[in-house]
């Protein structure tokens, strides 16, 4: 344990904190806060913070809707990018029920779970996440546009280019939050960015890659730029990917079978799907290799302890907790049920023929939400995962979501249809 109550008190104390955020998440990922004065520590400290789970998408009907925030003393951290007098600070919270136990509904409940699993078996999980995102201008009222600085066009920036400068106060904010950031770079498409940060233990992860995306959005804004997580913003160029590298199976197995019951959570929005075509380095066939980029499942050169495996289905848009979660126990999975991987297969998957693919028994992954749910309807293990709270609302969620955009009749339809028929 990093930090006791004293310490938190202390912190806040020397560091002249005002406020602070008591940080969880509802069912999709999205970040969610209750501000509090430092005044009223002692009853944050005490698990005494409550709120309205109703109000919280896909958490709790009114009837039973008081919810207690449990503070994780560990992840108190201190908002660099605050004033530095009156500072603001925020603590990540695990959701309790009004009887005092754990939320079901609570991703990071879902992924202490597996983690607790995990440990019994005497494994470690380390996972390190590469998410990609775009940096976009705003229109003159503030609204994200889909417009880039980068006028130059596709690989580099220019010496005074905004994204970079952006790019390099988000590196240096998040090493302010003792974030350790191995590598950032330009990605390949126009606007298009990575930040790489080291390996952590699951449960540290999944609350990075949350602190890490606010981050970025913030800084992104002091900049007067609009940072993008969406999974394929033009359909034109690469979408943006959030590869999970991880070190527990070395084979792959358990995540191969279960990989379409897991594909409405690692991509969760009607838009993952069109990231999840070929030509753009994002995975469209469920296969793993060890020697090449285009398969969903990767083995990088690296060995010793740094074999690990990556995986390049999820997107930036996917709830951490859960994507961590999904991974471990289908991990595990094919660790505890010895589930042989299928073939290696070598060489570019983009050339391989449909014939090719048959021989090799290669399946595609889900080509569009709907499928992903009736995947999901179908996988009992995935569903046990995630716990059947989340699983009904999720699923309704998502079902909601394919039934309206189903309805849309897009520019494509009509640049296509309109005259022609
Ligand atoms: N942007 C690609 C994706 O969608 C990944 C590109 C890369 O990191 N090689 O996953
Ligand atoms: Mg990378
Ligand atoms: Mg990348
Ligand atoms: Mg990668």
């Amino acid at each position: 344990m990093k930090y006791t109550k004293d310490d938190i008190k202390r912190l806040i104390e020397e560091e002249d904190v005002e406020f602070i955020r008591l940080q969880f998440t509802d069912i999709f990922g999205t970040l969610k806060n209750v501000a509090i004065t430092a005044s009223q520590i002692d009853r944050a400290l005490d698990n005494q913070i409550m709120f309205d789970g109703s109000s919280i998408e896909g958490f709790a009907r009114i009837e039973e809707s008081d919810m207690f925030l449990y503070p994780d003393l560990d992840t108190f951290t201190i908002f660099p990018w605050r004033p530095q007098q009156g500072r603001v600070a925020r603590l990540i919270c695990d959701v309790y029920k009004a009887d005092h136990t754990p939320f079901e509904g609570d991703p990071r409940y879902i992924l202490k779970q597996q983690l607790a699993r995990v440990k019994e078996a005497g494994y470690t999980f380390n996972v390190g996440p590469e998410l990609e995102f775009f940096l976009f201008h705003q229109d003159e009222n503030g609204q994200p546009t889909t417009l880039t600085h980068e006028k130059a066009g596709y690989f580099d920036l220019g010496p005074v280019d905004l994204g970079e400068n952006a790019r390099r106060d988000m590196v240096l904010n998040l090493q302010d939050m003792d974030f350790e950031v191995e590598a950032s770079h330009h990605e390949t498409a126009p606007a298009q960015h990575e930040i790489d940060f080291k390996y952590e233990e699951a449960l540290t992860t999944a609350d990075n890659i949350t602190t890490f995306k606010l981050a970025v959005r913030t800084i992104a804004k002091r900049h007067g730029l609009f940072a993008s997580f969406m999974p394929k913003p033009k359909s034109e160029y690469a979408g943006s990917g959030m590869h999970i590298n991880m070190s527990l199976s070395k084979d792959g197995g358990g995540l191969i079978r279960h990989t379409k019951g897991m594909c409405l959570i690692t991509n969760p929005l009607v838009n993952s799907y069109k990231r999840l075509v070929p030509g753009y380095e994002a995975p469209t066939y469920i296969t793993w290799s060890s020697t090449n980029r285009s398969p969903m499942i990767r083995i990088p050169a690296a060995r010793g302890e740094m074999t690990r495996i990556e995986l390049r289905t999820p997107d930036p848009s996917a709830n951490p907790y859960l994507v961590l979660a999904v991974c471990i126990a289908a991990g595990m999975d094919g660790i505890e049920n010895r589930i042989a991987p299928p073939a290696e297969i070598q060489g570019n998957l983009f050339d391989l023929s449909a014939s090719g693919r048959e021989q090799y028994g290669v399946e595609p992954l889900p080509s569009s939400i709907d499928v992903a749910i009736e995947a999901l309807k179908n996988d009992r293990f995935i569903q046990n995962v995630i716990g059947e709270h989340i699983t009904k609302k999720y699923i309704q969620a998502k079902s909601d979501e394919w039934n309206t955009y189903r309805k849309q009749v897009s520019q494509w339809e009509l640049d296509e249809y309109l005259f022609k028929i």
